[in-house]
């Protein structure tokens, strides 16, 4: 067999998006996909050779920043929001050099926070959450002490797509003199597009840094997670010599990096423009609002109202509901507290496809 008979052989085994009810990732844009393959070869890690390459990654950074309230941003695109939240700590335990650094997350944070804890010897502490699932700011004041460097803010959940009070974080943040993080890996292409605005961004005085990830809601090709700083001092405090590159210095996580996501990032918001991304955030929503009337039928009910395309149901036997759905080749995810199913409406989710999934779920609990 052709290797790549062999290779479509494989794929056709992944189970296709059209079933996908559980991933924050998509299909990306045809645009995306195009401007992927004419930067196939690039390698970002190697600046002065791909110098074209670099200036586009500049202009990304400055366009996501206008996007997010600081046209100054300084920033990379990372392979993922796991790396971004990583940086953004790092740079934040860098700058304010303490013996023993803590950061405050709230309780929904991704777990990408854990490997933060265990890779850059910093104390995770937890804050509880408050009765709408968002981080309640008084426990955040009082695990905050003088070994704090970051508090983490969080603008989308991944199990519910809730956002923080940034702005009363902020107010902590300033008072206690420490960076904020803000994880907006998920929102942070989605709340700029909402009619009703939402502070979350730079546009909050005390935000130092923040993770949006265009390989998510942004519709770029994996791999395109993205760090913003408010200025390039945070960059600088992560920075090693690069002794046989064509640059002196490095300030990425990853050595050698693909400029595909750089070229996908941009394609997709240069192409669409901001109403176009408005558009495809609106019926996101327009179909989050659909399955959760759908859901309504079969008995389930949102643990909270959603503001964005994340959805969780309150489900006795969530994990049973899951693992029979997926028999049935759908794809949902679960969450603990409470115990609910999770669903997120990605572009790739269509009306048709959730009637279709509705119709086949109503089968499952009937039987
Ligand atoms: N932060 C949030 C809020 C997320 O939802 C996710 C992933 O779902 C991440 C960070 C990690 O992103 P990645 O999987 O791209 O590393």
């Amino acid at each position: 067999m052709d290797v790549i008979e062999e290779l479509k052989a494989v794929r056709g085994r992944d189970i296709p998006y059209s079933r996908v009810l559980s991933s924050m990732c998509t299909v990306p844009h045809p645009v995306a996909a195009e401007a992927h393959s004419l930067f196939i070869e690039t390698n970002l890690g190697d600046p002065g050779i791909f110098v074209g390459t670099m200036e586009l990654e500049k202009k990304v950074i400055s366009m996501l920043g206008r996007l997010l309230g600081n046209k100054n941003a300084a920033g990379y695109i990372s392979s993922g929001g796991t790396e971004a939240n990583i940086q953004g700590i790092r740079a934040a335990r860098n700058l304010k050099k303490v013996d023993k650094p803590n950061i405050v997350i709230p309780k929904s944070a991704h777990f990408s926070f854990e490997k933060i804890g265990d890779i850059l010897g910093v104390e995770i502490r937890r804050a509880k959450l408050d009765e709408n699932y968002c981080v309640d700011v008084s426990e955040v004041e009082k695990l905050v002490d003088d070994n704090t460097v970051a508090l983490v803010g969080i603008a989308g959940t991944t199990e519910l797509g809730q956002v923080d009070d940034i702005k009363e974080l902020g107010k902590i943040a300033e008072d206690q003199n420490v960076f904020l993080h803000i994880d907006a890996a998920f929102g942070g292409l989605v709340l700029p597009f909402l009619d009703e605005k939402v502070p979350f961004d730079f546009e909050v005085r005390a935000v130092s840094s923040i993770t949006v990830d265009p390989h998510k809601m942004g519709m770029a090709t994996i791999p395109a997670g993205g760090i913003l700083f408010r200025d390039e001092t945070f960059l600088k405090a992560l920075e090693v010599e690069t002794p046989y590159l064509t640059t002196r210095f490095q300030y990425t996580l990853t050595g050698t990096r693909p400029g595909t996501g750089v070229a996908s990032t941009y394609a997709v918001l240069k192409h669409l423009g901001y109403d176009g991304m408005k558009g495809i955030v609106r019926e996101c929503l327009r179909n989050t609002r659909t399955l959760v009337e759908e859901m309504k039928t079969l008995g389930f009910e949102p643990v909270v109202e959603p503001v964005m395309n994340v959805v969780s149901f309150h489900a006795r036997d969530a994990s049973r509901l899951k693992d029979e759905l997926y028999r049935r080749r759908w794809v949902i995810s679960t969450i603990r507290e409470p115990e609910a199913i999770r669903m997120v409406i990605m572009p790739h989710v269509n009306e048709e496809m959730i009637k279709e999934f509705i119709s086949d779920f109503r089968q499952m609990l009937i039987r």
